[in-house]
């Protein structure tokens, strides 16, 4: 069973709202030496959509601390990027799972419309095979399933099961999203990906 997405621009003002808000709480928690934070963003080219993006939803949320002598940077959690080539958080976890399941015809279709190559694919793979399985955020997340080495041993498919089964699909995909989001932190792991 896999739902949709929302479509086009209102998949990005979804996702895009999601980051905001987790953006909102990094902030308010400001920096570790209790200096304040100030919006410092990234400009990201985000793969994963085909219509152009207005400015806002292409730049990643990131912070840096005012005082002198710190300026650290501080970069929320994100549910649009994941991964150097920044690809749509969501596509990752969609394409994956398809690529378990339904018709190879559908995954090709999803595969054109992302923009996610054989090889691009291949490589997500693997990251829910070998590189997920063992971070930290899931060895901590898999506790809240009962069945956690079912759904490891079939990630990311049986993922999308546990939370795409109600009434409003947009509302799941926030819910999974939010879900999987510490895992866009900077250093928590990377998709790596060759240029
Ligand atoms: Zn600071």
């Amino acid at each position: 069973m896999y739902h949709e997405l929302p479509a086009g621009a209102s998949l990005w003002q979804f996702l895009w709202t999601i980051d905001r808000e987790l953006a909102e709480t990094a902030q308010r928690s400001g920096c570790s030496c209790g200096g304040r934070l100030h919006r410092a963003d990234f400009p990201r080219k985000p793969r994963g959509q085909r219509d152009p993006l207005p400015d806002e939803y292409r730049r990643r949320f990131s912070f840096c601390c005012d005082r002198e002598g710190c300026r650290k940077r501080t970069t929320p959690p994100s549910v649009r990027f994941l991964g150097r080539k920044v690809y749509l958080a969501a596509v990752v976890v969609l394409v994956s799972a398809m690529r378990q399941g339904p018709s190879p015809r559908r995954v090709r279709e999803l595969s054109r419309l992302f923009g996610a190559d054989r090889r691009t694919i291949a490589r997500w793979q693997r990251f829910w095979r070998e590189q997920f399985p063992p971070t930290r955020f899931w060895k901590v997340a898999r506790g809240r399933f009962a069945d956690a080495a079912s759904v490891t041993a079939a990630l990311p498919a049986r993922l999308l099961e546990k939370f795409l089964h109600g009434p409003d699909p947009v509302n799941d995909w926030g819910r999974l999203l939010r879900f999987l989001s510490p895992i866009t932190l900077p250093g928590a792991l990377a998709i790596k990906e060759k240029p």
